[in-house]
């Protein structure tokens, strides 16, 4: 990782795990609100967020409620193997 990272703030990585979740507003709000903060402040997290919102968005033009959970579990491969490369 090339930034600090303060006690308590989720990593990266842990962004990246809970990425749909946080997209879909499933998490807590004090989780919600720890992630937000991290994606302000670490511009390859809020880029992988853009890339999940953007396929989502996808899956929805296609008249699909929700991504299926093939694609997400492809897209969190995908972005875990990115992860890996900052
Ligand atoms: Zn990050």
């Amino acid at each position: 990782m090339s930034h600090p990272h303060r006690p308590g703030e989720p990593t990266c990585r842990q962004v990246f795990e809970l990425l749909s979740e946080f997209v879909d507003g499933e998490l807590a709000q004090p989780e919600h609100e720890s992630l937000s903060r991290h994606l302000e402040a670490c511009p390859p997290c809020e880029e992988f967020l853009k890339t999940f919102q953007v396929a989502r968005a996808l899956c929805r033009e296609s008249l699909l409620q929700k991504m299926p959970d093939e694609l997400k579990d492809r897209l969190r491969c995908f972005l875990r193997d990115q992860i890996k490369k900052i």
